[in-house]
């Protein structure tokens, strides 16, 4: 499904979740709360479509005077780690969002644990000593029922001494389980005697040794919420068949809250994967230069490339929210950073690949300050000086020897005008021993600036900078960093990786006042785009990212 941006301006507003909690308040339901919650697992940094489920959980929150948590879904000690933690607590953050409380679900192990022990004396749940091969072949499939373990009549004694042996540690990994005992021939595999706790002995970041179980996320979510007092659990559509499973919890364990849980879309995005598993193979591999590589959608890589919270913001506004899943252009993404930073960045001059250009009809010390306005139609952004002398520097890309039909930069005996400056015009090429071009010498027309050249028209206006008033950088400039809509599609994804994802161009020169750009300064680099100060940026080596090209570069 293709998004229309155009229609979509109300559409936070109007979506189907909205509608349901607005129904809600109205009703007095759950005393007219709204308590939300963001679940992430600290298994990885959180990426765009997390974005869309954070601005859906503290968004509603926050419209109904209600509030939301910020909850690390902490179960498998294995593949979380406090880095994760606290990369998520910074991006949530950085999005502008904040957070009542600050839990884990870790915090909650031993109320889990009695309701567990509350279950098992109900004759609710029952310790399973099948091998997971054999539980799974027990299972069934779509088509046929599941059948019965021949553990599942054990008395309520001996399921109380096998679970509290499995707490204390007696047993070893994938000895026992302990699962709900529903029915195994219920048409929805997830009602089919769950399991909810396995045995781990893995050392908690949180809970340290204390452990020798740990819960599963069907039987933690759900209770997780319930003590909480979260009143409106929204997840994404792969829980939809599992909410059968939530509410079954709920009514057997009856926790004071009552939440209620709601699927919508998640979000996919074209030429990008969003799943942390995915992420961390391409961050792992050192296919990508780490978690905020500037190509990733991850949060701090859209922030690291230069996107800015408000238009992530908008972004999720702008897709809304669906019951669907749904598959969103990247220029939907692009448009929102885009159009926000035609408003706001400050222009400035830069020129990536660099060719001189001699102005020898220019005295050789002479230098001319010009007034250059800092955005074309915001007066109060004022404007700054930047300096014309002799030697200069163009795009080499500005200048064709011999050039195609239409061309309309530099070309030998030709004029082209020096934005905010004078029209020159190329009378030689030098070139080196091989054939290379070295640099141009022009000769300038003085009555030009700031004013049509008499008797003639000049059409084309290329960027320039001083060669001695102006800065060496990097600049880094990224494409798509899979070549195939859907990566996914591909029997690898990393076989859809796009091997020209990042060009460096190490020797840009760039305006002075450049130099001293803090890092997440943005600006917008005439004709070629709009620019973010990387985190690495310093006055002695400065460095840019290119956030998005001026116009639409993914047009089909
Ligand atoms: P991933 O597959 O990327 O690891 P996940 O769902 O396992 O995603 P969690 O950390 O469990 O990641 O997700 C936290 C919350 O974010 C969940 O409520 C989940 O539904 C939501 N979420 C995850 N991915 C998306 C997405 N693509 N679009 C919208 N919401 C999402
Ligand atoms: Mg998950």
């Amino acid at each position: 499904m293709k998004t229309d941006t155009d229609n979509s301006a109300d559409s936070d507003s109007s979506n189907f979740i909205h509608n349901m909690i607005a129904e809600d308040v109205a009703n007095g339901k759950h005393q007219g709360l709204v308590a939300t919650r963001f679940p992430p697992e600290p298994n990885g940094y959180l990426h765009i479509g997390h974005a869309k489920s954070i601005c859906l959980n503290f968004g509603m929150a926050k419209e109904f005077g209600g509030w939301t948590n910020l909850r690390f879904d902490d179960t498998n000690p294995d593949k979380e780690s406090e880095e994760y933690m606290s990369a998520i607590k910074r991006d949530v953050e950085w999005l502008g969002f904040s957070w009542k409380s600050l839990c884990y679900a870790s915090d909650y192990f031993d109320q889990l644990y009695d309701f567990a022990v509350a279950l098992v004396k109900k004759g609710a749940a029952y310790v399973d000593s099948l091998s997971a091969d054999e539980i799974r072949e027990y299972r069934g499939t779509l088509k046929a029922p599941g059948k019965d373990s021949p553990y599942r009549n054990r008395t309520v004694d001996e399921n109380l001494n096998l679970l509290e042996g499995m707490k204390n540690g007696d047993f070893d990994e994938g000895e026992h389980v302990l699962r709900l005992k529903i029915d195994m021939a219920s048409s929805n595999i997830n009602l089919r005697d769950p399991a909810i706790y396995r045995i781990k002995k893995t050392h908690h970041y949180r809970t340290g040794d204390k452990w020798n179980i740990y819960p599963l996320y069907d039987y933690t979510h759900c209770l997780s919420d319930a003590i909480e007092g979260i009143t409106h659990s929204l997840c994404t559509l792969e829980f939809e068949d599992h909410r059968p499973l939530y509410n079954w919890v709920l009514e057997q364990t009856q926790p004071a809250g009552r939440p209620e849980q709601t699927e919508f879309g998640p979000l996919n995005l074209e030429y990008t994967v969003l799943s942390k598993r995915r992420l961390i193979q391409l961050v792992q591999s050192g296919v990508v230069d780490g978690w905020d590589d500037p190509r990733l959608p991850t949060i701090s890589g859209l922030r690291r490339r230069g996107f800015t919270p408000a238009s992530l913001i908008e972004f999720c506004k702008r897709i809304g929210v669906t019951k669907s899943a749904a598959v969103i252009e990247m220029q939907v993404l692009e448009n929102t950073i885009r159009e926000e930073l035609n408003e706001s960045a400050p222009r400035r001059m830069a020129v990536l690949d660099p060719l001189k250009v001699v102005i020898t009809d220019w005295p050789t010390d002479h230098v001319q300050a010009l007034e250059v306005a800092n955005h074309p139609n915001q007066p109060e952004a004022g404007n700054r000086t930047i300096n014309f002398t002799r030697e200069l520097y163009i795009e080499r890309s500005d200048f064709e020897e011999v050039p195609p039909p239409k061309f309309k930069r530099l070309v030998p005996d030709g004029e082209v005008r020096l934005r905010s400056g004078y029209v020159i015009k190329c009378d030689e090429i030098i070139k080196d021993a091989d054939g290379n071009i070295v640099e141009l010498h022009c000769s300038h027309d003085a009555d030009t600036l700031g004013k049509k050249p008499e008797g003639r028209k000049v059409k084309g206006v290329v960027h320039w900078v001083s060669a001695s008033d102006s800065v060496q950088a990097s600049v880094r400039i990224y494409d798509r960093l899979f070549n195939r809509e859907n990566p996914m599609a591909e029997e690898d994804f990393m076989d859809a990786l796009n091997p020209d994802s990042l060009s460096i161009f190490e020797h840009a020169q760039v305006e002075p006042n450049l130099a001293s750009a803090s890092p997440e300064t943005r600006f917008q680099f005439e004709r070629q785009g709009y620019f973010v100060a990387d985190l690495d940026t310093s006055e002695a080596h400065p460095v840019f990212n290119r956030v998005v090209a001026l116009r639409d570069t993914w047009a089909k």
